[in-house]
């Protein structure tokens, strides 16, 4: 299997190529395809597989430009892995000319607002600032196709859990979830359980 077999759109491909990577690893093999058509997924996969540029491709691919609202959210536990996330999605979409904001706590919540009422395609963010800028309306969700968790087992274990269900009770019906966590614990199964149709579901 190769990037060119996977039908991405055009600039994107070359956003993964000039980024320097040559073809899928594994997970990439098995999840983008899937993600790209609209499916539930759930990936038991570590750090090092590959799992970032996974559902950076999966969102870059399905995310309309020309639409100035966001498309695509994406959660992780930390404000540094939101932040690298942020950076590697920028990076692949780098000829889509699309946005993607960071939407981490310890940053000035003023330009968070603006720079979300200016308008971005895709949000990388913790769970908390997340939820703080939806409660202020700063952040709209009704143009959501894509909900992304990554390291779900470490936002559960961190006391993210009702922010994260809040989140999901916020989230347009039909919005597709991708889950990524290292490990399964009842928390996570629950997470796929109640908001999850009918996942693929992977182990890298
Ligand atoms: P991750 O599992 O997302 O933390 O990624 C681990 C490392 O693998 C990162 O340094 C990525 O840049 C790299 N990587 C991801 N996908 C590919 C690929 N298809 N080809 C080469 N390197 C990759």
């Amino acid at each position: 299997e190769t990037f060119d077999g996977m039908d991405l759109p055009e600039e994107l491909l070359r956003g993964i190529y000039s980024y320097g990577f040559e073809k899928p690893s594994a997970i990439q093999q098995r999840a983008v395809k899937p993600a790209m058509m609209g499916r539930d997924l759930i990936a038991q996969a570590q750090s090092g597989t590959g799992k970032t540029a996974t559902f950076a491709i999966g969102s870059l691919a399905k995310v309309d430009r020309n639409l100035q609202e966001c498309q695509a959210l994406i959660l992780a536990p930390t404000r540094e892995l939101a932040q690298q996330i942020q950076k590697v999605v920028l990076a692949l979409g780098d000829y889509m000319e699309i946005k993607v904001h960071a939407c981490v706590g310890g940053t000035a919540v003023r330009d968070d607002i603006r720079t979300l009422q200016a308008g971005v395609h895709v949000v990388v963010g913790t769970p908390g600032r997340v939820f703080d800028m939806i409660n202020r309306r700063a952040l709209r969700l009704d143009s959501i196709r894509q909900f992304f968790l990554d390291e779900a087992d470490e936002m559960l274990s961190r006391g993210f859990k009702d922010q994260i269900y809040d989140i999901f009770k916020f989230l347009p019906e039909s919005v597709q979830v991708c889950l990524f966590s290292a490990t399964m614990p009842l928390d996570v199964l629950e997470v796929t359980e109640k908001f999850m149709r009918e996942p693929i579901r992977i182990l890298v």
